[in-house]
C-alpha cells in the first residue's frame, strides 16, 4: 500500500506539470499511467511534430516538451507507475483509495485526474479465443524481447511498430509478418528492410492476409490466416503480436461516481475540483465554460488544483502564496544552490 498526498492519474504533459506545482508547495505525488511511456498524447501521437504555443518556448516537439517537463520535476523524485490503469476509486475514511489494474493500492487525501481523452489502449484481435490467450501467447506490446528468443512468432500489422519489431525479432526468432494489405503503412525504409529480409529468407511476409482462427489448449499451437479469395493457410506459432494502433477509451473513469459531460468531467474554475471533494480534474479531461483543450490551459488548471490539494492534505497548516524567485522553502524543495 502506498500512502501519498496526491495520486495523479495520467502522465501526459498536464499530469507532469502538476507534479511540479505540488512539489514546490511541499506535496508528494505518485503518477500512474496506462501507457508504457511518459508523455501522453505528446509522445504517443506526435513526438516529432512541432508545437508553437508553449509559453516562452517558441518551438518544441512533443518529445522535447516531455523531456523538459521531466527535467523540471526531477527535484521532486516522483514515482511513476507505468503500464497500470487506475481501475477503482473509493472512499476510505477521509482519504481516497485507488486500485490499479495490477492491484497496486494507493491511499491519498487527493486525486488529480489528468487523464486526457482517457486511457490509450491497443486495438485487439476480434476473433474467438483471442482474449483467452492474451498475455500468455498473444501480446500487444513487447516488454522483454528476450522472451521471444528462438520462438515462432506471427506479427500482425502494417505500421511502424509491426515493421520495427519484425526486423528486431527476426534477429533471433522465426518471424512471420502478416498484414491485411500488400502495402505497409510504416516508414518506407523499414518496409524496404522487411522486404529484403523476406527475400533473404530471414523472415516471412504474408499479405494480404488476416487472422481467421487460433488453435491450441493452454498455449497457442497454430493459427489460420485467410486472404481475400478465401484461401486459408495454417502457420505453426508460439506467440502472436498484434500492432493495430491505439484507441482512446474513457475507461474506468466513467465508473468513479463523477459527473460526466460528453466523456469529460465538469469542474469548477476556482480549483478544478469535481463533484467529489478531493478529486480534481485538469487538462483535456475536464470541462467548464470556455475550456480550451491546450497544454497551456492544463498547466494553469494544475497550478490551482495543487493549491486546493494542499488545503486538504495539510488541514492544520496555512497555505501562503509565494514566488519561486524569492521563496526560500520553494528553492530548497527545488534543490536550488544558493549563490554567495
Ligand atoms: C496531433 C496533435 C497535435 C497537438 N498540438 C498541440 C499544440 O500545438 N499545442 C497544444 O497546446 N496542444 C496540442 N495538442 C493537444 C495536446 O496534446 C493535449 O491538450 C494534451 O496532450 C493534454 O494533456 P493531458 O496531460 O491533459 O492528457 P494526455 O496527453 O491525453 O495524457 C493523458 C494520459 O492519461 C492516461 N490515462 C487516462 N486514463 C487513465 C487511467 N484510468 N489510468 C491510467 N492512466 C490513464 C493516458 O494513458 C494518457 O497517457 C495536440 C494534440 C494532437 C493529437
Amino acid at each position: 500500500m502506498i500512502k501519498t498526498d496526491v495520486v495523479v492519474v495520467g502522465a501526459g504533459p498536464v499530469g507532469l506539470f502538476v507534479v511540479h506545482q505540488l512539489g514546490i508547495i511541499g506535496l508528494k505525488a505518485e503518477v500512474i499511467d496506462n501507457l508504457d511511456k511518459i508523455g501522453g498524447q505528446c509522445i504517443e501521437l506526435y513526438p516529432d511534430k512541432p508545437i508553437y504555443d508553449i509559453p516562452a518556448i517558441p518551438e518544441c516537439t512533443g518529445e522535447s516538451l516531455t523531456k523538459s517537463l521531466l527535467e523540471q520535476i526531477k527535484p521532486f523524485k516522483p514515482n511513476f507507475h507505468l503500464n497500470e490503469r487506475v481501475q477503482e476509486v473509493s472512499k476510505e475514511k477521509n482519504d481516497w483509495k485507488v486500485v490499479t489494474s495490477k492491484k497496486k493500492l494507493f491511499i491519498a487525501p487527493n486525486i488529480i485526474i489528468a487523464g486526457g481523452v482517457g486511457s490509450f489502449e491497443p486495438r485487439k484481435f476480434l476473433i474467438k479465443d483471442a482474449e483467452k490467450f492474451e498475455n500468455k501467447s498473444i501480446f500487444y506490446s513487447v516488454k522483454n524481447k528476450n522472451d521471444f528468443k528462438n520462438k515462432k512468432i506471427c506479427i500482425f500489422g502494417g505500421g511502424d511498430s509491426a515493421l520495427d519489431w519484425a526486423i528486431e525479432l527476426s534477429k533471433f526468432a522465426e518471424v512471420t509478418l502478416v498484414h491485411r494489405r500488400n502495402e505497409f503503412r510504416g516508414a518506407e525504409h523499414s518496409a524496404a528492410v522487411v522486404k529484403k529480409l523476406n527475400e533473404e529468407g530471414k523472415l516471412k511476409i504474408k499479405t494480404p492476409y488476416q487472422i481467421n482462427s487460433i488453435e491450441g489448449g493452454k498455449k497457442i499451437d497454430a493459427i489460420k490466416i485467410k486472404n481475400e479469395d478465401g484461401k486459408i493457410e495454417t502457420i505453426k506459432t508460439d506467440f502472436i503480436l498484434g500492432f493495430f494502433g491505439l484507441i482512446m477509451k474513457l475507461g474506468p473513469i466513467a465508473e468513479w461516481g463523477l459527473n460526466l459531460e460528453k466523456k469529460t468531467i465538469p469542474v469548477n474554475t476556482e480549483n478544478f475540483q469535481t463533484n467529489k471533494k478531493g478529486i480534481f480534474a485538469i487538462g483535456d479531461i475536464c470541462t467548464y465554460p470556455g475550456k480550451l483543450k491546450l497544454i497551456l490551459s492544463g498547466f494553469h488548471e494544475g497550478a490551482l488544483a495543487a493549491r486546493a490539494c494542499f488545503k486538504i492534505a495539510r488541514p492544520n497548516e496555512t497555505y501562503r502564496f509565494e514566488y519561486t524567485t524569492t521563496s526560500k522553502s520553494m528553492q530548497e524543495r527545488l534543490g536550488v544552490k544558493k549563490s554567495d
